[in-house]
This record gives structure tokens, C-alpha cells and sequence, in this order.
């Protein structure tokens, strides 16, 4: 048996939107993009989405539609994707690394505490997984300190933290439809907010800075439109979008397949000695994006790259999320943190490794995936 580390979860009905998306007059920059950010919008709970080309793009924009400046600094937590540091480093800020909690591998809100400074303006969370981090405390923070929260929500598409889903709780929320993802436009974002000041400068910088209001048409020519920053092309496509409306349409049901295989991935481990299973945190709901188990070295009488490698051997798919950002060629280069630096990140780095777990996984791959961490170890 084989099982894929992921595998893509494509109907008959996407496929049709798809090809109708084709065959429309607009390819780009028309009524699926809206339709879209309308139907993401009322999902979430926010008033206001804009789609975009990439999760990380939606990152990029959150930080610019905040007006950061060079050498103003963001808390980032340092076990996230390179996207989410990189974002700062887009706008010459600083990204701050912060320690992550050692059981949700959320980010630490005493950790953030610890690393404010005046020229701190933001904290951007990463709801691992598809867990929310402990946001009541973080916007605390926040307050005290006049910062913005931004919401990486590129895992947590539809998690809730106590009656809100993420993305709704913080200034900005920030969306990836890469393939593994959620939901998939192939490549893809979404960006969120409640702030209609927010939202105008998102959408002038997603469309390179044009302005091309109706107001401005009326003092001037049909053909004018003037550039008043330096914006981006961050648009979504029409056939990305059509693609986009007919999977949100699936996202309770793909959430629910997720949830229900990682419940059953988590009884079955349970009598495996030397495997953690995900830990739940109270008050908020998991999503699933990734199972992330821990491999306990002196249990299992073998270290998390030794099953890794057996795994493999077996034809098992597998991952490990993440890499402290702080041990990478590049931002150890630039941002001079040292080894030792943020202990539960480097002791998680060591244990961690992501299961398949997909929307259409079988209780007979979960089975075989099972089997061979026991026949293993
Ligand atoms: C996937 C991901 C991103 C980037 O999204 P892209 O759509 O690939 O640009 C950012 N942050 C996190 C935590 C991610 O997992």
C-alpha cells in the first residue's frame, strides 16, 4: 500500500466552474473575484474579504495597509512558514521570533511579553495546524500596546476561537488556498478584515496602486486613473475564483472528513507507546489542516528521523512542520539569532512529524499508516 502525504480533493462540480469560468468574458478582475470575496466574507463573519494571488500576498498587503516603516519590528512566532517572516522583511521591518507554547505549538503570549519594544507596531499569530492560538490574551496584549493582530489563518480556515472563526478576531486576517490547504484555487489568498480603510488601501495595492473610483472618473476623463502608491499585481483570477466559490461551497464538509480522520488517527494511536497525539487546547475548535504527532525519542527507542526514513521505506507520505525560522541559512544570516534561542520550538523541531491526513483519506490508509508506526518501533 501506498498513502500520499496529500491528496487534492477535486469534484465534477469544481471542474464545471472552472471551464464556465473559461468561457465568460472576464478572466481576470470580474464578477467570480467579488462573488468570491462575498460569499469568504459571509463565511467568516467579517464585512469584508479581498482576494488575492497567494496567502503570502495577503500577508504582504495586511503588513502594508498598516503603513509599517523600515525598521519598525513585528512579533512573528518562529515556527511558522518563511512567508510569514518574510512578509516583514518585504517592508524592511523587522521580524521579531517569539517562543511557541511546548504543547499546541501556538505562539507563547508571555514569550510576546517578553520581546515588546516601542518600535513594536504588530503581532502576527499562525493558528497551527488548524488550532487558534490563545487569542483572548494576545489581543490583551494588544491593547495594553496599541498593536494590530494579524491572523495567519492559512491553517485554520473555519476554526473557531470560542464563538468566532479565525480571521475575525484580529485586525487582519490572512488566507492561503495552496493545494494542501483548506480549501484550494491552486495558488491563492484571501484577506480579511472588518476596517473599510484597511480594505480601500488592500485593494488599490493588490491593483498596483491605481486608483479608478467612480469619483475620480467623474472630475476626469473614462480613460484616467492615477498611481498613488507603490501597490502590486496580487489579483486572483476569474477561474481561480470560480474554482474558490465551488470549493467554500464543500468547506463544512471538508473540515468535518478532516476532523472525523484525525479522531480516528488519535484513537488508534493512543495505544502506541512513544507517539503524542495532538493536543487540544479548551474553548475552540481544530481543523485539521495537519495531524502532528510527536515521536518521543526514549519511548520509541528511535528518533523522530529514524520513523521518518521507516516510514518512508513503507511508502508513507510525510512531513515535518516546521523548521525553527531561526536555524534557516537566511534568517540566521540577516537576523543573527543564536542556536538555544527558543528552547520549545527547537524541542518540537526534534519530535514533530506530520501524518497524511486529507479530506478524502481512508480508514484503510489511516489503518496502514498506524500499523507501520507500531511495526516499527
Ligand atoms: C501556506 C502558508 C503560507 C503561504 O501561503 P501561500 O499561499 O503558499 O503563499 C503562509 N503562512 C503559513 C503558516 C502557511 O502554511
Amino acid at each position: 500500500m501506498k498513502v500520499a502525504f496529500y491528496a487534492p480533493w477535486v469534484t465534477e462540480e469544481d471542474k464545471n466552474s472552472v471551464v464556465e469560468a473559461l468561457n465568460s468574458r472576464w478572466l481576470t478582475g470580474g464578477p467570480k473575484a467579488a462573488e468570491f470575496e462575498k460569499s469568504f466574507a459571509d463565511f467568516l463573519g467579517t464585512k469584508y474579504a479581498v482576494s488575492v494571488n497567494s496567502g503570502t500576498a495577503a500577508l504582504h498587503l495586511a503588513l502594508r495597509t498598516l503603513n509599517l516603516k523600515p525598521g519598525d519590528e513585528v512579533i512573528v512566532p518562529v515556527f511558522t512558514f518563511a512567508a510569514t517572516a518574510n512578509a516583514v522583511l518585504f517592508c524592511r521591518a523587522h521580524p521579531i521570533f517569539v517562543d511557541i507554547d511546548p504543547k499546541t505549538f501556538n505562539i507563547s503570549p508571555e514569550s510576546v511579553v517578553n520581546k515588546l519594544t516601542k518600535r513594536t507596531k504588530a503581532i502576527i499569530v499562525v493558528h497551527y495546524a488548524g488550532q487558534p492560538a490563545d487569542m483572548k490574551e494576545i489581543i490583551e496584549i494588544a491593547e495594553d500596546h496599541k498593536l494590530h493582530v494579524i491572523e495567519d489563518c492559512a491553517h485554520s480556515l473555519g476554526a473557531r476561537y470560542r464563538e468566532n472563526k479565525t480571521g475575525s478576531l484580529g485586525t487582519i486576517g490572512c488566507f492561503s488556498f495552496y493545494p494542501t490547504k483548506i480549501i484550494t484555487t491552486l495558488e491563492g489568498g484571501m484577506f480579511t478584515t472588518n476596517y473599510g480603510l484597511i480594505v480601500n488601501k488592500a485593494k488599490l495595492m493588490r491593483e498596483h496602486g491605481m486608483t479608478r473610483g467612480a469619483q475620480e472618473r467623474e472630475k476626469r476623463a473614462e480613460w484616467y486613473y492615477d498611481i498613488t502608491d507603490l501597490g502590486y499585481n496580487y489579483r486572483l483570477n476569474e477561474v481561480q475564483a470560480a474554482l474558490g466559490i465551488s470549493q467554500l461551497k464543500r468547506v463544512d464538509e471538508g473540515i468535518k472528513r478532516r476532523v472525523e480522520a484525525a479522531q480516528y488517527y488519535t484513537r488508534k494511536l493512543s495505544e502506541v507507546e512513544g507517539i503524542v497525539t495532538p493536543y487540544k487546547a479548551e474553548n475552540r475548535t481544530h481543523v485539521y489542516h495537519l495531524y502532528v504527532v510527536r515521536v518521543l525519542e526514549e519511548k520509541c527507542g528511535m528518533s523522530r528521523d529514524e520513523l521518518f526514513s521507516k516510514l518512508s521505506n513503507k511508502g508513507i507520505g510525510l512531513s515535518v512542520h516546521y523548521t525553527p525560522l531561526h536555524l534557516m541559512t537566511f534568517y540566521k544570516k540577516i537576523l543573527r539569532y543564536s542556536t538555544k534561542s527558543f528552547p520549545n520550538a527547537e524541542e518540537a523541531y526534534k519530535e514533530v512529524l506530520s501524518l497524511p491526513l486529507f479530506p478524502t483519506v481512508s480508514r484503510d490508509q489511516i489503518d496502514y499508516v498506524v500499523d507501520s508506526i507500531k511495526d516499527c518501533i
